[in-house]
């Protein structure tokens, strides 16, 4: 056998994978050495900087056959860095300001790695002794972040086994689903004859409670997890009641109110009211005290999807943005967004210790009564310790590293609205509220026609606009030096037409205000020769 390479090359030393490391000049041992001592750079090296197209990868992964022999470690890592990290999204770039998924603090490779290696599962105590109590440790942090009780109420609630102040989940998604299934369990509750939905379901509550219907009311721009929550739920995509926002993005309160009378006039109880702190597409955050007001007169559930903007409770000079927020029944918040914690740390908080009695589930071999099982509390079964990730960044980072980078990001979006409010070719569409803001590229010329332009011309442009935006955004995606990514919305701007914007989020420490003056250079550079624009625009120029 080649010692160098050692691992699997043959079936008889399978088990040495489980002891026996590479050789230190493997390529897998060069890679590791590499990404701990200098991630930053071996990204940057490695990542190809040119896109390849899709179908052109494809090609690497399209046997269906699993392989029948074992291969070299260092062969198989030497493919994966030719077929997948050089073809990876350089999500880490500080030119790369389109989505929520940014760089990461160094020290967070190692102590995956650790994480991967103890290999705790959080399920039960009996997999995660010492993996639980942290976990509940970081649910208390947050709750108190969130909700501020005293210490005397941790001291109580944080590691009782009656409880959680919140469940640890992979993401935003499964945190929105576990909190409107604590809404909609405590609405169909035991009574008189009746067992509880969790014991008898639903059409036998919907019928003890004599409701036609279930309904959650979320803004307009209310993320797409929660139309897969009310499908999962029972309730139904068509009564996810979306409301109208105003100009600045945040859902219309009073029309919430009226649509919420109409649907209990008509039989439908309105289960839970949605607020959105941080809106996916424009950074909004929605009046949370009017809408706490709206769910105490409905006698309802008021969750608050923090996914992405919870973090800013991290600053008290922003903190008071999300003002209302200790009101809410749920909250969810991804550590993996702001936070910046790796993929798959998403986590909802109860304000009532008693909530997670709605959905507790017991099993004899795991899980028993009294025990301090998290997962008889969460969603999903098996789960990773990636609460530690989450501590690590709150002790390394602290509260006041946090706000920091929070307030820095904020102020960076403001300055970049600026440069492009002064940039007669560019058109800001949402301001920052966070650090997350929507434009445009519309040349002088053009706003100069849209203003005494026939009804008819105007539908033009605003057509030939959003595609011309679609194809600037695709072609500097392509040209691999900057990434932005793009949503559609209805500003009033535009008579409330669909509207194809850019959409950025400045989430990363190291995008200086160098690389976004640069980005719109390079965005007024494409507009130059995009064939879109050639087609459809040109001839409004003169
Ligand atoms: C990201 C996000 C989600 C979904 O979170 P995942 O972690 O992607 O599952 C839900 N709501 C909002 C507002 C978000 O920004």
């Amino acid at each position: 056998m080649d010692q160098k390479r050692c691992a699997v090359a043959s079936k008889e030393s399978l088990i040495r994978i489980f002891t026996v490391p590479e050789a230190p000049d493997s390529t897998l041992s060069k890679i590791e050495s590499e990404i701990s001592s200098n991630l930053a750079g071996f990204l940057n090296e490695n990542i190809a900087a040119i896109e390849k197209p899709l179908h052109e990868i494809e090609k690497d992964f399209q046997t269906a056959t699993i392989p029948e022999e074992p291969t070299f470690v260092s062969d198989y890592a030497q493919d994966i860095m030719e077929q997948l990290v050089a073809h990876s999204v350089h999500t880490a770039a500080p030119s790369f300001i389109g989505h929520m998924t940014s760089a990461l603090p160094h020290f967070v490779l190692p102590l995956s790695k650790l994480m991967v290696g103890l290999n705790q599962n959080l399920v039960k105590i009996e997999t995660s002794k010492a993996f639980t109590p942290l976990e509940r440790q970081v649910l208390g942090m947050m709750h108190h972040l969130a909700y501020g009780e005293d210490d005397s109420f941790y001291s109580k609630w944080m590691h009782s086994a009656k409880t959680s102040l919140g469940a640890f989940c992979s993401g935003g998604t499964v945190a929105n689903i576990t909190a409107l299934w604590i809404a909609r369990n405590r609405l169909l509750k035991a009574n008189g004859d009746y067992k509880g939905i969790a014991a008898q379901g639903l059409i036998a509550g919907m019928l003890h409670y004599g409701y036609k219907g279930l309904a959650v009311l979320v803004s307009e721009r209310g993320h797409y997890s929660l139309g897969k929550t009310v499908d999962l739920l029972g309730i139904g995509r068509d009564n996810i009641v979306a409301i109208a926002t105003g100009e600045n993005n945040k859902v219309d309160v009073d029309a919430m109110r009226k649509k919420a009378h109409e649907l209990e006039a008509s039989g439908i109880k309105v289960m839970a009211l949605v607020g959105v702190a941080g809106t996916t597409e424009t950074g909004s955050i929605d009046p949370l005290n009017e809408m706490a007001d709206l769910s105490e007169e409905l006698g309802c559930h008021f969750h608050v999807d923090a996914a992405w903007g919870g973090a800013t409770l991290l600053s008290s000079n922003y903190r008071h943005l999300l003002s209302g927020i200790e009101r809410a029944d749920s909250i969810t918040i991804d550590a993996h967004k702001q936070m910046y914690v790796p993929m798959g740390a998403g986590l909802v908080l109860f304000k009532d210790p008693a909530a997670t009695d709605a959905i507790e589930h017991h099993a004899e071999y795991i899980l028993r009564k009294g025990s301090k099982d998290l997962g008889s509390h969460t969603l999903e079964g098996s789960r990773p310790g990636m609460a530690m990730l989450v501590h690590a960044c709150l002790r390394v980072i602290g509260r006041k590293g946090y706000e920091m980078l929070i307030d820095r990001s904020i102020v960076k979006a403001r300055t970049f609205a600026d440069m492009i409010k002064q940039d007669e070719d560019f058109e800001l569409i949402s301001e920052p509220e966070l650090c997350l803001l929507t434009y445009r590229y519309v040349p002088k010329e053009i706003q100069a026609k849209l203003k005494e332009a026939d009804e008819e011309t105007k539908l033009d442009i605003y057509a030939s606009l959003n595609r011309f935006t679609a194809s600037m955004q695709k072609r500097q995606r392509e040209a691999g030096r900057s990434f932005v990514s793009r949503t559609r919305l209805t500003p009033a701007k535009y008579d409330h037409q669909p509207t194809v914007v850019f959409r950025v989020v400045l989430a990363n420490p190291l995008t200086s205000k160098a690389i976004l003056k640069d980005i719109l250079a390079e965005q007024k550079e494409l507009a130059k020769t995009d064939p879109v624009f050639k087609k459809y625009l040109s001839k409004y120029m003169d």
